[in-house]
């Protein structure tokens, strides 16, 4: 199903390493999606390029430009069918990666999927900002991890409060990150973080790609995350 040529040429464009049986764990998920998608709607990107390039290539970008050390503890929130957590996990086991959604749905095809590759996860099947008041949830993560789930100041509510003193929340982006990230600045230190590092690139076929790393540098204060209502309607600033 992967284009493994398109596959093989963004690893080795992001200079990173995976083996044989990562390819055969990944294109498992890419089938499986692509027949889930027949019946159940999990995206609108089908075509095996189009397959490779925005959902493959574009999460196994953020190997090559975050260092991820073996055996880290990763949230991915917001996964929908499993981008970028999936992905990320197949390729390299050693994460003890969760998936967190506030639609269950998808969460049964991210179980189908790693029983089918012989891969353990935790499905977490709240909103974010619900579990990471739960003190199970709250800072006990190296990473937190999201794709089109949001914009910057909301994501960086739902995502930060997970992350431990020292780890990271990386948010993978489109074109539209820069000014995102500009209104970002003020929740960004509310929460406890601070702007570590943004990559530019582009994927395969020119389409532009942000990845924005942001450090845990002090506990987020209690009363973040708020309520949905609030962080819909009064952005931090
Ligand atoms: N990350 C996936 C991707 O890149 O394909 C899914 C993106 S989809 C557009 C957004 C997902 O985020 C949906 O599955 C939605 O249920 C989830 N989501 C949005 N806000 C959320 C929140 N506050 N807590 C948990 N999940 C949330």
């Amino acid at each position: 199903m992967l284009n493994r040529d398109l596959l093989y040429k963004a690893v080795e464009n992001f200079n990173i390493e995976i083996d044989a049986r990562a390819y055969e764990r990944l294109d498992i998920f890419a089938e499986m999606l692509v027949e889930t998608n027949r019946s159940f709607n999990l995206t609108a990107i089908t075509q095996p390029d189009e397959v490779t390039v925005k959902h493959f290539a574009d999460c196994l970008s953020l190997f090559g430009f975050a260092d991820i050390p073996k055996n880290s503890k990763i949230i991915d929130v917001g996964t929908g069918a499993g981008f970028p957590g999936l992905v990320l996990k197949l390729a390299r086991p050693d994460i003890d990666m969760t998936f967190l959604d506030g639609t269950g749905k998808k969460l049964g095809f991210i179980s189908g999927v790693l029983e089918a590759a012989g891969e353990k996860g935790t499905i977490l099947h709240k909103r974010a900002e619900e579990a990471a008041r739960l003190p199970e949830y709250r800072e006990r993560y190296d990473f937190a991890t999201a794709r089109a789930v949001a914009a910057m100041p909301a994501l960086c509510e739902y995502c930060l409060p997970f992350v431990k003193k020292g780890g990271s929340f990386i948010a993978m982006k489109s074109a539209q990150g820069d000014e995102e990230l500009a209104l970002a600045g003020g929740a960004v230190s509310l929460l406890g973080g601070r702007t570590d590092k943004v990559f530019d690139f582009e994927l395969t076929g020119g389409l532009p790609r942000k990845i924005i790393i942001i450090k845990k540098i002090s506990q987020t204060p209690t009363k973040y995350p708020r309520a949905s209502a609030q962080i819909s309607k009064k952005p931090l600033k």
